[in-house]
């Protein structure tokens, strides 16, 4: 019997892939995240929103300050003739 030997065929699969993300913290982002395309590479892309709880335990001391600043000054307007 006649043979064609090592025929390549490319065949193509697709696919749908649920993931679960998570920050570093433990925090659940599933909802902060989207999912698209790259318009250069077609390659999928997830991009997440920044975690609120990070942000907020981040910019705690910062706030304080602030807070503490602000009473300064409303003190030393207070003391202004
Ligand atoms: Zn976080």
């Amino acid at each position: 019997m006649p043979t064609f030997k090592d025929i390549e065929i490319t065949t193509s699969v697709t696919v749908d892939i649920e993931f679960e993300v998570f920050c570093s913290c433990g925090a659940h982002m599933c909802n902060e995240t989207d999912t698209r395309n790259s318009r250069n590479r077609n390659a999928p892309q997830a991009v997440v929103s920044p975690c609120q709880k990070c942000i907020e335990s981040e910019t705690q001391p910062l706030r304080d300050r602030i807070e503490e600043l602000e009473q300064l000054l409303a003190e030393a307007r207070e003391l202004q003739p």
